[in-house]
């Protein structure tokens, strides 16, 4: 064939066309068709780099969760066990092999009993911190049933796409975090003919997504209408932890404990260790009686509770885990080129002040930000590189301060 004949076999354009024509065997390709070539390849491999793999989604053995909870969560041992174990359990899933006869393993959503600030809401960020997963937090107040006022329950997978960047994939291996479950309980025993819009309605569809389903998710939240368009999310793999302080509950506790006769430990031997931490016996009836119904139970099979924090587990939440209060103020001082100390009997007051006023673990954080509210205006920018904190020093700010207004707030 004469030079002048040739073409390039993908775009058909003759040698005089092009600046430069490549011969392969049989054909030939022009530049610009190599150009197009390259830049298919780079866009596949690119593709191909953000699917993840499967050994990506490598999770850590239980005891190496719980160690990783022991650096941010104080206390909480059978708690943050339970978790590990189930958030194990939960990944291994998404691992599992599906052929046909395989056994199939359930969810294992969980369920956290225990009075606010006692770290429920620390323990699901911190497993989302280790897993390196999406998490989102929703409050089950604002839920109601579709078509009345208020959130949908399908929100909460709005915000899980928010917290994933509109990532699916990303989203269907998160966390959710239910906080206040307790507040959508069944008002009273008898169903009544009106609908209990905040309560069962709510319990009733939250079902479909506790246990795995498709749903279509407005990305950006709000009411679902005709026009929109959805994102879909398949919430079988999303870990659903659920967290209430069911206030009252350990009256309910502890009447069936005292009405239970036989049981794997008897009643006297349960009053004289326990009688103080009553949610430590919490079973799915004791919910079931407060007002959650069994079908919802049914869905969250993992129960477990917080114990209220004492005098010893303030004092270390203060200084003890990775990121402690009081590292935080040291490390923002240090911006500045300021060394704070705390010495111990200072740090025994600001917990005793905590307890007094009954503030618990967040009134920790508010004691600290009060005594030292002053330093932090005074002392960036002054000569001085130096404070030393003790308890008259805290005392002295506190007594200027409103910490009566905290307790009200609380
Ligand atoms: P809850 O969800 O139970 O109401 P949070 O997890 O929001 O409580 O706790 C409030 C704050 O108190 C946390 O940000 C943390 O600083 C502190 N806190 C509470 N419990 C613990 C704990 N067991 N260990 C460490 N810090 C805790």
């Amino acid at each position: 064939m004469a030079e002048k004949d040739l073409i390039c076999s993908f775009c058909g354009l003759s040698k005089v066309q092009t600046n430069l024509l490549v011969a392969g065997q049989d054909a030939h390709i022009c530049d610009s068709c190599i150009e197009q070539a390259y830049g298919i390849i780079i866009e596949e491999s690119k593709r191909e780099e953000s699917i993840p793999k499967k050994e990506e989604l490598k999770v850590a053995k239980p005891k190496e969760i719980k160690l990783f909870l022991d650096d941010y969560v104080i206390g909480q041992e059978q708690t943050k066990k339970i978790l590990s174990v189930a958030v194990y359990n939960h990944y291994k899933r998404l691992f599992q092999k599906k052929s046909e006869n395989d056994i199939e393993i359930e969810k294992s959503n969980v369920l956290i009993a225990g009075e606010t600030g006692t770290g429920k809401t620390l323990i699901a960020k911190t497993i989302a911190k280790m897993l390196d997963v999406p998490l989102a937090i929703v409050d089950a107040t604002v839920l109601t049933e579709a078509g009345y006022v208020g959130e949908d329950v399908e929100t909460i997978l709005t915000r899980l796409l928010q917290a994933s960047d509109y990532d699916q994939d990303k989203a269907q291996r998160g966390i959710v975090f239910i906080d206040e479950i307790d507040k959508i309980a069944r008002k009273s025993d008898n169903p009544s003919i009106t609908r209990d819009v905040s309560g069962e309605g709510v319990q009733q569809a939250l079902l479909k997504l506790l246990e795995g389903t498709i749903v279509n998710v407005p990305p950006k939240g709000g009411r679902k209408h005709p026009d929109q368009k959805f994102i879909e999310l398949d919430t079988q793999n999303i870990l659903f932890i659920a967290g209430g302080a069911f206030d009252g509950i350990e009256r309910i506790i502890s009447k069936r404990l005292n009405m239970q006769v036989v049981g794997y430990k008897n009643t006297s031997e349960i009053k004289s260790n326990d009688s103080k931490n009553l949610l430590s016996y919490i079973s799915p009836k004791d919910l079931k009686d407060f007002g959650l119904i069994p079908e919802i139970l049914g869905r969250l099979p993992v129960l477990t509770h917080m114990n209220s924090l004492d005098k010893k587990a303030l004092r270390s939440i203060l200084t003890d885990p990775k990121n402690a209060i009081i590292k935080q103020y040291e490390k923002l001082f240090e911006m500045d080129e300021i060394k704070i100390s705390f010495n111990d009997e200072g740090l025994d007051y600001i917990v005793e002040k905590a307890l007094e006023y009954e503030l618990g673990a967040r009134g920790l954080r508010s004691i600290c930000e009060i005594v030292l509210n002053d330093a932090m205006f005074e002392l960036p920018g002054s000569k001085r590189k130096n404070l030393n904190i003790d308890k008259s020093y805290i005392s002295n700010k506190l007594s200027n301060s409103k910490l009566n207004v905290l307790k009200a707030a609380s």
